[in-house]
Formats: structure tokens, sequence, C-alpha cells
């Protein structure tokens, strides 16, 4: 379902430019912890799971250190191309995630294919959105939002098809968006 979108380069550049101004944003603030200006550093990240066509600074992940002695927090600002500090692109663990209900010999053996996932890496992306999402203090907040919350035991496919026909462009941009806070940012739960 999902399949085309993870192979076009020009859905992945969308995704970098609103990144661009994520960063700008992030970098116009303040230190989270401390309120003292911030330092701009860019690493490599070297993701998995671009399509082919995405330039080589795609990789590049904006980074922002305290320039106060003493503080020094490292930030990573939200993004829609980096899901915290995951390996594989954050819509590449979002929307493969989507596509595995059950995960059968075949299907992982497609989807190694497609995005070069191991089985055992679609094993713990599964665990994770089904049972430290569902825990998270984003989803208990965010859960509200809907009417009728996404079905637990589907997540996250029944999350990400409450936000535009799956397999498009916009409801995969729309669901990235909504996960943003998970992304980066001083309240991710995975910052380091
Ligand atoms: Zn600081």
């Amino acid at each position: 379902m999902w399949q085309k979108l993870l192979r076009e380069s020009s859905f992945f550049m969308v995704l970098l430019r609103y990144d661009r101004d994520l960063a700008a944003q992030a970098r116009a603030g303040r230190c989270p912890h401390c309120g003292a200006a911030v330092h701009f550093a860019r690493y490599l990240r070297k993701p998995r799971g671009a399509p082919t066509g995405v330039p080589p600074d795609y990789d590049l992940r904006d980074s922002f250190c305290c320039s106060r002695e003493g503080c020094r927090k490292r930030l990573l600002p939200p993004s829609l191309r980096f899901f915290a500090r995951r390996v594989y692109l954050g819509p590449v663990f979002v929307l493969v995630s989507a596509m595995v209900n059950g995960i059968t010999e075949k299907r992982a053996m497609a989807l190694r294919e497609l995005v070069g996932v191991s089985r055992r890496t679609l094993e713990r992306w599964r665990k994770w959105w089904r049972e430290l999402f569902p825990r998270s203090e984003f989803w208990r907040a965010a859960r509200g939002r809907f009417a009728l919350a996404p079905a637990p035991s589907c997540l996250p496919a029944s999350l990400v098809e409450r936000f535009g026909e799956p397999g498009s462009g916009g409801c995969a941009l729309a669901a990235l968006k909504f996960l943003l806070p998970l992304s980066g940012g001083p309240r991710c739960p995975m910052e380091g």
C-alpha cells in the first residue's frame, strides 16, 4: 500500500523542505533547559531506507548545542525525516510499520527488498508501536483528539489511516506531522 510512496524521492524531498523550516525555528530559539543561546551543528546520520534520487546532504541532521558552559545540552529539532535516534528514516519506520500487520515470511522478504529492513527490525518496530507507543505520554495526551481512538492492536496502521487515503503523500505527511513531538525537540522521550 505504501510501497510506491516509499520509493518516491519527490516525497522525501518535501520532508526535507519542512525540516529546514523546523531547524530554522529551533536555531532562532533558546536552550529549553537554561535559556541560553544555542550553537548550530550538523551531523551525518547515515540513515537507512532512502529511495534513490535523494541528494547526499539528505542525510545531514540538524542539531543544536547549548552555548552555556555547564549546560551544553544537545537538542535535536523535530524532524519529518528522522525519528528520534532511529537508524531508518522516519517515514520508513512509520509507513513500513503500518504495512505490517502480521509479519509473514513472504511479507518480510518483500520489505527487505523494498527498503532493506530485516525481519528482526520489523519485530522490534512492531513491539514499539504495540507496547511502548500506547504507553507514551505523547499518545496518552494525543489520542483524545480522535472521537474514536485508533485500535491499539493495529497500530500504527489504525492511526495513519485517520489522516487521509492510505498510500497517498498527503496522508503520510499529515501522519508524520502528528508524530513530530516524538521525532525530536525538548520533550522527545527518546532524547539522550
Ligand atoms: Zn542550556
